[in-house]
């Protein structure tokens, strides 16, 4: 497996696998890898002939008061469990080759970036667009994979690869859960031992709205009420934010129409957790 720091490596290592004609497939990551991320990379092995994981935190979408400093870091074992997984190139650039001194541009995919975690993380997105075409621009990848577990993230990417005319095809892939159905995320490291106990919860209050939707409830206002209700009871979380929107422009819903996405934010402590189930 090939390391790769400098983004004029990765070009050229693209440029080679296409003139050979193979295909190449992209997982963006910051590291601190777990079962999620390798199910992007099984997917990218399937359907690619080369596949090139980055390893990035990237700062830009980090906000002033969150994690950047302490989001976790262990690039000896994400290198072990890339290579292991089947990842043919790992890049793993330093924050001054993608941001040099004086770096201004950024691009912003304009009120999907606002919504739901737009609201609490402002410039978040507009970092996560930033590095993603960045990075899209550096691998000449013909897929790249981004998981559900990041809704939004992903739905915004679509719309920035169809707004932007972008040559790659984007695949979404299903959360990956611990066995009590916590997501699998970097930051569940973060979780003291009685928060690790109280955080499936907030999966199963979305599963029990799931299932009053499937059972033929439509009013957003009963189902959220009831989630609210059902978080209320977890001691340790306190909620960001819980709604049910439209899956495509991720607007709120009074009454439930499919696609549509019910997605929150609940902190424990001052770790804050994501989740989502699409309705469809
Ligand atoms: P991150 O390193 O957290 O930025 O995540 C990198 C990629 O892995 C993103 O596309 C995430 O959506 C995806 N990912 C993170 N956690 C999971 C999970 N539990 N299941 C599936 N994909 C995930």
């Amino acid at each position: 497996m090939k390391i790769a720091k400098l983004p004029a490596e990765i070009q050229q290592l693209s440029k080679d696998w296409h003139e050979q004609g193979l295909k190449v497939g992209l997982v963006p990551t910051m590291g601190y890898l777990h079962e999620g991320h390798l199910s992007l990379v099984a997917e990218a092995v399937k359907e690619c002939d080369k596949v090139i994981m980055s390893i990035f935190v990237n700062p830009t979408q980090f906000g002033p008061k969150e994690d950047y400093a302490t989001y976790p870091r262990d690039m000896r074992r994400d290198l072990r469990l890339a290579y292991e997984a089947g990842v043919d190139c790992v890049f793993n650039p330093e924050p001054k080759d993608m941001y040099p001194q004086g770096y201004a541009t950024y691009v912003k995919v304009e009120q999907l970036s606002e919504r739901l975690c737009g609201q609490s993380r402002p410039d978040h997105f507009r970092g996560v667009t930033t590095i993603v075409l960045k990075l899209f621009n550096i691998a000449h990848a013909d897929y790249a994979y981004f998981g559900q577990k990041d809704a939004q993230q992903v739905i915004i990417l679509e719309k920035m690869v169809r707004d932007l005319n972008l040559p790659v095809i984007i695949r979404r892939v299903p959360t990956v859960r611990e066995a009590d159905g916590l997501a699998k995320s970097s930051r569940n490291f973060y979780l003291s031992a009685e928060e690790r106990v109280q955080a499936p919860g907030f999966y199963a209050s979305l599963l029990e709205a799931k299932r009053l939707i499937d059972e033929g409830e439509d009013s957003v206002a009963r189902i959220t009420a009831l989630i609210r209700e059902r978080i209320d009871d977890i001691s340790l979380a306190r909620l960001d934010y819980l709604e049910l929107v439209d899956a495509q422009n991720l607007l709120p819903l009074e009454k439930i129409q499919k696609p549509a996405l019910m997605a929150g934010a609940v902190f424990f402590g001052k770790t804050r957790l994501i989740d989502n189930i699409f309705i469809e």
